[in-house]
């Protein structure tokens, strides 16, 4: 039997490429991209690098495992909205909170303190119009060159799918839920 090769040469990429920032995209139905996003933070974490995460639409008193075990490791974690939107009778707090918390993701990018910035659930205000999208493009195309930034959703924009620099869609094989198995602690939250 044939071993299957890697796909790359990941040595000699890391050994000889420069270093810099990457923007990276979690999108797609299936699931996975927070835990993706949250394996980046720790991995990052790891090599001892500034991480900061900001979730969209969860509220800032939000004690799921993702902030339980960041809070244990001292990675900031920062909910900037009020749960979803589905859920939520003003429609226009929410946007302002939206627009509120992109303020504060923002200055952290330009800030260039950070090595990874997760901008966690963006898709949502992006979709929903709370955020106009052109200013954030902006703030990646003009953010500190060493700065990665990783942002999760459904239905990425195009426009954000062409700046990226690496864009991962989970694909919804199968999913739990379709088949009325409720959400599992630890697992979804
Ligand atoms: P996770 O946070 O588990 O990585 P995700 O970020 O990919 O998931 P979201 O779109 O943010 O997915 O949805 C969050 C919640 O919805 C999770 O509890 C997840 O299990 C659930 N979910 C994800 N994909 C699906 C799906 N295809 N059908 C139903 N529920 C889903
Ligand atoms: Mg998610």
């Amino acid at each position: 039997m044939e071993i299957e090769k890697p796909p790359v040469d990941r040595e000699r990429i890391i050994a000889t490429a420069e270093r810099r920032g990457l923007v990276l995209v979690h999108t797609g139905p299936g699931k996975g991209k927070s835990t993706a996003a949250f394996g980046l933070a720790l991995r990052a974490h790891g090599r001892g690098k500034a991480v900061k995460i900001y979730q969209f639409m969860k509220v800032p008193s939000a004690r799921f495992g993702e902030h339980r075990v960041f809070e244990q490791l001292g990675v900031p974690i920062e909910g900037l909205g009020d749960g979803f939107s589905w859920k939520s009778k003003d429609l226009e707090h929410s946007a302002q909170l939206a627009r509120d918390g992109w303020e504060r993701a923002k200055a952290t990018i330009d800030g260039g303190g950070h090595f990874l910035v997760v901008l966690d659930e963006i898709m949502y205000p992006l979709r929903y119009g709370w955020l106009p999208l052109e200013p954030v493009l902006q703030t990646l195309r003009d953010r500190p060159s060493h700065v990665h930034v990783v942002l999760t959703g459904r239905n990425a924009p195009q426009e954000l799918i062409d700046l990226a620099d690496t864009v991962t869609e989970m694909a919804m094989v199968k999913h739990h839920f379709k088949a009325g198995v409720p959400a599992q602690r630890g697992i979804e939250d």
